[in-house]
């Protein structure tokens, strides 16, 4: 039996997760669903946004799908994400972004660097510690050289080794891993790399960097496939795996039905595909194109189809498709 945490969480993750949910059922009906409530709605109501039962539950499933937690500016409230990526250790943040003429897949170091969590505040000044750990920094690069090796095997290595000694010691992990495992590779300023990925999308393949960095090199480079409502991802460990889309709760937009449900759904798709279940996650993506070429598209993508409406053309698609 596989058994799959569903994580709705706050805003729009209220909204996209019930249709990604509803793709794999169609999929798989032996699938076991069950909710996990997480995030700023339960705070607000008990206090607590992840409670240890939340995280046990978590830890049971056979995958995690995620929609997304608001972190309100509060500085008692932790972020319930970070917590979940450290307590199942899901250290590769895997962020495909794929569209015309660009197929690059960011693998982001998510359990340390800047987001260490390791932060104080004094009278005059705020601290946070970037910790990058040898450990960290080789299981992130052995990670990016297997997907290489299923991609194009092309590895780039973003980093700012210029000016961070922390990133120096991440690159020349990164370097000494991909060439014990035979994988071609370049290295790149992340900066510099976040214009020319932008420029020229096509040059690039796998790209291994530091946790913020990848944060923001993905969301930028969904500028390149139509905006953060298309864009899933995958947060991987040793033993658990979680599926989310990229963009957050979207507080702007919740309530209004209106929200792109394509990255909750290409999130599935990823999640099936870490199953074993390649061709229920390749019928996702024929689905989503079939869709999206008939019109079927919500607002931040230009068009006039609500969630809803988005989800069921999906789901009319697989079920022609199946
Ligand atoms: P959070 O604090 O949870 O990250 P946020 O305010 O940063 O939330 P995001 O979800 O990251 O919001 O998105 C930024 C903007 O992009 C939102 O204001 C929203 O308008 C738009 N957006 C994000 N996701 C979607 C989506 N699925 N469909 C439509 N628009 C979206
Ligand atoms: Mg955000």
């Amino acid at each position: 039996m596989t058994a799959i945490a569903v994580v709705a969480g706050d805003g729009i993750g209220q909204e996209v997760v019930p249709v990604a949910q509803e793709v794999l059922a169609l999929l798989h009906p032996e699938y076991e669903f069950y909710p996990v409530e997480i995030g700023y709605g339960k705070w607000k109501k008990t206090r607590t946004a992840c409670t240890p039962d939340d995280i046990t539950l978590l830890r049971g499933a056979d995958a995690i799908l995620f929609g997304a937690v608001t972190t309100p500016p509060a500085a008692d409230y932790r972020s319930v994400v970070l917590q979940i990526r450290k307590e199942l250790d899901l250290y590769a943040n895997l962020r495909p972004v794929r569209g015309e003429g660009v197929d690059i897949m960011v693998v982001r170091e998510n359990t340390e660097g800047l987001y260490s969590g390791i932060e104080w505040q004094e009278e005059d000044r705020a601290s946070t510690l970037r910790v990058i750990t040898r450990k960290g920094s080789e299981r992130i690069a052995r990670t990016a050289c297997r997907i290489a090796r299923e991609r194009r095997n092309l590895l780039t290595i973003g980093n700012k080794a210029n000016v961070i000694k922390s990133d120096a010691f991440f690159r020349d992990i990164c370097i000494r891993t991909a060439e014990e495992e035979g994988v071609p590779y370049t290295t790149a300023f992340i900066d510099a790399l976040t214009l020319d990925v932008l420029m020229h999308p096509g040059r690039y393949d796998v790209i291994v960097t530091t946790n913020i960095f990848g944060d923001i090199l993905s969301d930028a480079a969904a500028y390149l496939v139509g905006g953060l409502g298309l864009l899933p991802s995958a947060n991987i460990g040793d033993s658990h795996a979680l599926f989310e889309p990229v963009h957050g709760s979207a507080p702007d937009i919740a309530g209004q039905g209106i929200a792109n449900p394509v990255a909750a759904i290409r999130s599935a798709a990823m999640l099936l595909a870490h199953l074993g279940d390649t061709r229920g996650a390749a019928l996702i993506d024929n689905a989503l194109r079939l869709t999206a070429a008939k019109g079927i598209t919500t607002p931040d993508t230009g068009g006039t189809a609500s969630t809803r409406e988005v989800g069921d053309a999906v789901c009319t698609a697989i079920r022609r498709l199946m």
